[in-house]
């Protein structure tokens, strides 16, 4: 499909000056029209920070230092929009119409005082002036009923509703203006496993009735293998590995999603401990050089702890990616040189 969201070379620190760390680096990702992408790693390796820089709902010390985002309109024809140089006005306009963004933790962000009927037709009153109040009501009713909840819920205050609903009440507000993207930042957390899986089927049915995009970022990999098209995994800031959802279960290249993969249960066991990867995600503020990975790698070797490997095709597969030293030549290995050209 075509391309319609564009990241290329984002970085993004926190802080600025001698104290800065780098929280995203050289991040290029691609979302294409009506897929779903997977965005996996461990809290702190740089998803929701993404999502944020992505969306321009960064706030200090996070600061975009480099790289370009570009929206790309279903219309052949229309201009990408780079969405890093928008007004705080067409920002506002850009983010419910054309991309939404469904926080972590979002179901409790429903206002307690105010019904799923007036929180619903507001974002309608906001955007879309020119709608009746009848109307609002009637779209209201076809949005909850998208996501498979009774038009008599309309009425109902948030804590009358269980967390799963709740949740499905924040799609259905992320969905009213019929956005090309919806991002989801770890929607379904605070869920049980159950309930997670039954949301992410409804929004993978819908994404196929109305034909968004959905970038979908969460810890558990195991979700991912089984509701998305593509999958990047990230680690200390980096993206290190992308691939087809089918390929990375198959065939993880990187040692860190190896790992990841053997730290969440098979589709439908029970949970179990996280046991796949040893020690713990660096801090920012003490990135090891190198590969970031390199002191939790069983793998690790000579170039690992002093280059850091570039996101690039292994020789036998063009169509994925992966950094890590095991499937690109060393640097110094005069016998295989390092490719010159990116
Ligand atoms: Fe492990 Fe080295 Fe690959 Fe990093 S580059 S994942 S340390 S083998
Ligand atoms: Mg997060």
């Amino acid at each position: 499909g075509r391309p319609v969201l564009t990241i290329r070379g984002l970085n993004v620190d926190y802080g600025t000056g001698p104290g800065a760390v780098h929280a995203l680096r050289d991040i290029d990702l691609t979302l294409h029209r009506g897929e779903v992408l997977g965005l996996a790693g461990e809290s702190g390796s740089g998803k929701s920070t993404l999502a944020y820089a992505v969306t321009r709902l960064l706030s200090p010390p996070g600061v975009i230092t480099g790289g370009d985002v570009h929206y790309h309109p279903p219309q052949g024809d229309a201009a990408p929009v780079d969405l890093l140089t928008l007004t705080p006005q067409e920002l506002r306009a850009f983010r419910w119409q054309e991309l939404s963004i469904v926080f972590q933790g979002a179901m409790n962000s429903l206002n307690p005082v105010h019904t799923v009927h007036s929180q619903l037709t507001d974002v309608l009153k906001a955007h879309r002036p020119e709608m009746r109040q009848a109307e609002r009501t009637g779209r209201a009713e076809e949005l909850l009923n998208l996501v498979g909840i009774s038009r008599d819920r309309l009425g109902a205050f948030p804590h009358q509703l269980s967390g799963g609903m709740r949740q499905r009440v924040m799609i259905a507000m992320a969905l009213a203006l019929e956005p090309e993207i919806v991002i989801m930042d770890e929607p379904t957390t605070a869920l049980d496993v159950v309930m997670q899986r039954q949301i992410l089927r409804k929004l993978v049915a819908l994404r196929e009735e109305l034909g968004f995009s959905v970038v979908f970022i969460t810890h558990d990999i195991s979700l991912l293998i089984e509701f998305s098209d593509r999958i990047a995994i990230m680690y200390g800031g980096r993206i290190v590995e992308e691939a087809g959802a089918a390929e990375i279960y198959r065939d993880p290249r990187h040692p860190y999603s190896d790992g990841l993969l053997h730290s969440f249960p098979a589709l439908h066991g029970p949970r179990r401990e996280l046991t796949g990867i040893p020690g713990s995600p660096p801090h920012l503020t003490a990135m090891p050089t190198g590969c970031a990975f390199h002191p939790r790698c069983g793998k690790a070797f000579d170039p690992c702890a002093g280059h850091v490997p570039v996101l690039t095709a292994p020789d036998d597969a063009p169509e994925r990616t992966v950094a890590c030293w095991l499937h690109h030549s060393a640097p110094g290995d005069a016998a295989d040189p390092a490719p010159v050209s990116v």
